[in-house]
């Protein structure tokens, strides 16, 4: 799960991090509300923040700096209802315009292959990393945490070095460390500050000071360690979540959307992936990977088949169930239900065997649905019956 900068931010400074404050403004008087306070505070511009679960903002012109509290207004009226990568601004950040020195990048993932937390860093902050990657790699330096022993101070030195940033030891020290605990915390798979700033501050003297700052923050939560955490649930921002992915999560479906024509409905994330491969063989692209899970009751297949239908791409579908669990006839009674209620009329193949498949076959054959004895004549059948499949006319 994705979440706004104004959310992971707070993450962040929960775990201790300096993170500059911010308000959140849904309307261009909020945000001028805002920016007047800070702007009373002593900041003399204030930066407005698009947010919106898409990178690149400041590029696409959703990053914007206002020097009263009129510009602010105008601006955040700006900022918000622009699309950016095709996503509505619904709010923006408002916060005191920091006087960047020289921007860093610092991140921490999950890297499965090793089974640690990868912290990545670079002297090449603000830009796209992997931009930096393709261009400079050595311009990117990374270390493992251990996952028992954590990042170890010499490691966390070490990075900071190799960063350019030995002036500011003890404070990338921290912030490394803080990356990983923020990791660990919240189960998080990526945490991103980009850029990690050096900042001009005045001190309680007056003089000039130099602090390190998370300026940006990008965050993503494991969406299967989720229920650890049922707080971060209100993180989940509705506006920007795929329809899609919602009825598929609401109904308990693993469901991930795919560029292809044929709608596949399986049970068992290991055979869906067959069901793809098949597909694929036969000279069809899938539309989709699709779970239904053990057990699926025929409710849930109405709402799999809802999901498989709302993609206008799939001009097939390819049902293929292994009845363990899951019992036959329950799929076939769900799959007639769906049929009645579905809104248009695609071609489908179904194969079902194992628990109930007798049963299951007589009931598919007294609604007259077409079947298949074996998955790969299943997949032929639905790759035929598909437009973009190997088996239509072109
Ligand atoms: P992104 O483009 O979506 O990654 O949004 P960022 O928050 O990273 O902002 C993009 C760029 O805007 C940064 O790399 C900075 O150069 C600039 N920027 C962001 N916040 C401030 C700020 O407070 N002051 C100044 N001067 N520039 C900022
Ligand atoms: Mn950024």
């Amino acid at each position: 799960m994705k979440i706004q900068e104004a959310d992971a931010k707070a993450l962040l400074l929960a775990q201790g991090l300096p993170v500059p404050g911010w308000a959140v403004a849904r309307t261009a008087p909020e945000a001028r509300t805002a920016a007047e306070t800070i702007l009373a505070g002593g900041a003399e511009r204030v930066v407005i923040k698009a947010q919106v679960l898409v990178g690149g903002r400041g590029k696409a012109g959703g990053v914007r700096l206002a020097g009263s509290a009129d510009e602010a207004e105008a601006v955040a009226g700006a900022i918000l209802g622009m699309d950016i990568k095709g996503i509505t601004v619904r709010k923006v950040l408002v916060a005191a315009a920091a006087d960047i020195v020289k921007e860093y990048y610092l991140s921490a993932v999950l890297d499965r292959a090793a089974r640690q937390i990868l912290l990545m860093g670079s002297s090449e902050g603000g830009v796209e990393i992997e931009q930096v990657a393709a261009e400079r790699p050595d311009a990117i330096v990374t270390i493992h945490a251990h996952p028992h022993l954590g990042l170890q101070d010499w490691q966390a030195r070490d990075l900071a070095f190799r960063m350019g940033l030995g002036r500011h030891l003890k404070a990338t020290v921290g912030i490394a460390r803080g990356l990983v605990r923020t990791m660990l915390a919240f189960d998080a798979d990526l945490v991103e500050i980009n850029p990690l700033a050096i900042v001009r501050e005045t001190g309680a003297d007056g003089a000039a000071i130099e602090r390190l700052v998370c300026l940006d923050a990008k965050v993503t939560l494991d969406d299967s360690a989720l229920p650890r955490h049922p707080e971060l649930e209100t993180l989940r921002d509705p506006d920007e979540e795929d329809p899609a992915d919602a009825e598929a999560r609401l109904a308990g479906i693993s469901y991930i959307h795919l560029d292809g024509t044929i709608g596949c409905m399986v049970n068992g994330a290991g055979l869906a992936m067959t069901t793809m491969d098949l597909v694929k063989r036969a000279g069809g692209e899938p539309a989709n990977f699709l779970d239904i899970g053990g057990g699926a009751k025929a409710d849930k297949v109405a709402a799999a088949m809802r999901l498989i239908l709302a993609d206008p791409k799939v001009d097939a579908i390819l049902v293929n169930i292994f009845g363990g669990i899951t019992r036959g006839d329950e799929v076939a009674h769900g799959l007639i239900e769906a049929r009645a209620q579905q809104v248009r009329d695609v071609p489908m193949v179904v194969r079902i065997v194992g628990t109930n498949a007798a049963e299951a076959a007589e009931l598919l054959e007294a609604a007259r649905f077409e079947t298949a004895a074996s998955l790969d004549e299943a997949a032929a059948k639905a790759v035929a019956a598909s437009a973009g499949g190997a088996g239509a006319p072109r």
